[in-house]
């Protein structure tokens, strides 16, 4: 039965220190209770507390940890179906497919490239999932070896047989892969997981993954990822939250792993749609069998965007830009600090190719509507990001005509008195930039 926080609130050291992150020791036992915490994030936990509350405070979902060093990837430990309910705690890996009959050189090349830059970040893809296509062992070692040691990232090894996947996994055995038997795990799988520590794939219908993981468990196999083998987008989705929900709502251990699935559309787009949907739907690692960038970056994109925190907006540093070498004379165009706000100004105003500036006002990560709402992006708090930026006394006096967004049109007289000047009011969207800033900025401003 569930430990009530109380439970285990009676085996915490009850000194409230606060070095798990939660300030007490009754707060932090109540997220372990209601999963959103594991018992291991308390530093000070004794032995014997540690095995009185054993399996009742492990978190519902396993975690699952493949590869090794800055490059590692960790999944599983969700805790909630809904990213509005809390947040989901690990990306997802995305893996681009290699067969050993590739070349491996080129190959990893290609996986290199698929690296971008999004809202500040950079999004990439993370894992390389090695098949053995020509049935050799020995090929397959060769070329889950050669990109390990030519990309350094994670690697799923996956084979027809146990036997296809023995020599690569042992010779690749510090660099933690993922074993994946087609239609598996065999007892031979599950040996050889147990014996070299490795996680290992766990694929079929719920009910085969059910005894399977009890199975490999009671072998010695902690760490397994789930996979509803080769099955239509729906039933891939079925899968994904049925084990979702046994393991989050329910708290049933034999499911209470992450989840991989293939996308095996039949044309790269129909790959790229349907990973997407996977990213979005609780997989734990989405392999993809194209690495052409304009298929993959969707998934990426996707990624990125379910794994924000909901509670913590992604910020840019509320500072003044300058973009395309602007002058004393350049436009001033005014925005918040959300990202996504940030990125778009300055995306329209670079492709302009008018020099100017981006002042980014610091909203604590909301957008221009939500900000000005919530009374974070009126006159006053402008006037305040121009003062604190200084951008008027590097330019002096004869600097003017700040423009802000349209959304916000009625703030212009207000923020014209606070500071002295003459408010331009610009597009409503930041697409209309280009135009408005070769346009109509040079007419505004004379
Ligand atoms: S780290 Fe442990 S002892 Fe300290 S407040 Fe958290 S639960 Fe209590």
């Amino acid at each position: 039965m569930a430990l009530t926080g109380l439970d285990i609130y009676q085996l915490l050291p009850q000194t409230n220190c606060g070095d798990c992150g939660v300030p007490t020791c009754l707060a932090f036992a109540m997220k372990v209770a209601s999963k959103q915490a594991s018992l291991e994030e308390c530093p000070h936990v004794s032995d014997e507390s540690q095995e009185a509350l054993g399996e009742a405070s492990a978190p519902p979902q396993k975690l699952v940890k493949i590869g090794t060093g800055d490059n590692a990837l960790q999944i599983g430990n969700e805790t909630v179906m809904f990213r509005h309910d809390e947040k989901f705690h690990n990306p997802c890996g995305i893996a681009i497919l290699v067969r050993d009959t590739d070349d491996a050189a080129e190959k990893a090349e290609r996986v290199k490239a698929l690296s971008f830059e999004r809202i500040g970040q950079l999004i990439d893809v993370d894992v390389v999932a090695v098949e053995c296509d020509s049935g050799d062992a020995d090929k397959l070692k060769t070329a889950a070896t050669g990109l390990n040691d030519a990309l350094g990232l994670p690697l799923v090894l996956i084979a027809g047989e146990a036997a296809q996947l023995e020599p690569a996994a042992r010779a690749l055995q510090d660099a933690r892969p993922l074993l994946w038997e087609r239609g598996g795990p065999s007892d031979e799988l599950i040996e050889l997981a147990a014996d070299s520590g490795l996680p290992l794939v766990v694929e079929g219908e719920l009910e085969k993954c059910d005894a399977d993981t009890q199975k490999a468990k009671d072998a010695g196999v902690e760490e397994m990822v789930l996979c509803p083998g080769e099955v239509s987008p729906r039933e891939a989705l079925e899968f994904l939250t049925i084990t979702r929900r046994a393991a989050v709502d329910q708290t049933y251990r034999p499911l209470g792993f992450p989840s991989i699935v293939r996308a095996w559309g039949d044309d790269p787009a129909q790959k790229s749609l349907e990973a997407c949907h996977y990213v979005l739907k609780y997989a734990g690692i989405v392999v993809l069998d194209t690495d052409r960038p304009e298929y993959v970056l969707p998934v990426l994109v996707s990624r990125q965007s379910i794994y924000i925190d909901p509670q913590r907006p992604v910020q840019v540093e509320a500072k003044v830009y300058e973009v395309n070498e602007p002058g004393p004379e350049s436009p001033l165009v005014i925005t918040t600090n959300f990202s996504l706000s940030y990125y778009s100004v300055l995306s329209e105003v670079e492709s302009s190719r008018v020099p100017a500036r981006i002042l980014a006002v610091d909203t604590q990560g909301t957008s221009v509507l939500t900000a000005w709402a919530a009374d974070e992006f009126g006159p006053e708090q402008i006037k305040d990001a121009i003062e604190k930026s200084g951008v008027f006394n590097e330019l002096g006096d004869g600097y003017c005509k700040p423009v802000i967004p349209g959304l916000v049109a009625v703030i212009s007289g207000e923020l014209s008195e606070e500071i002295g000047q003459e408010v331009i009011v610009g597009p409503k969207e930041a697409s209309g930039l280009p135009r408005f800033l070769k346009n109509e900025w040079p007419d505004l401003v004379g």
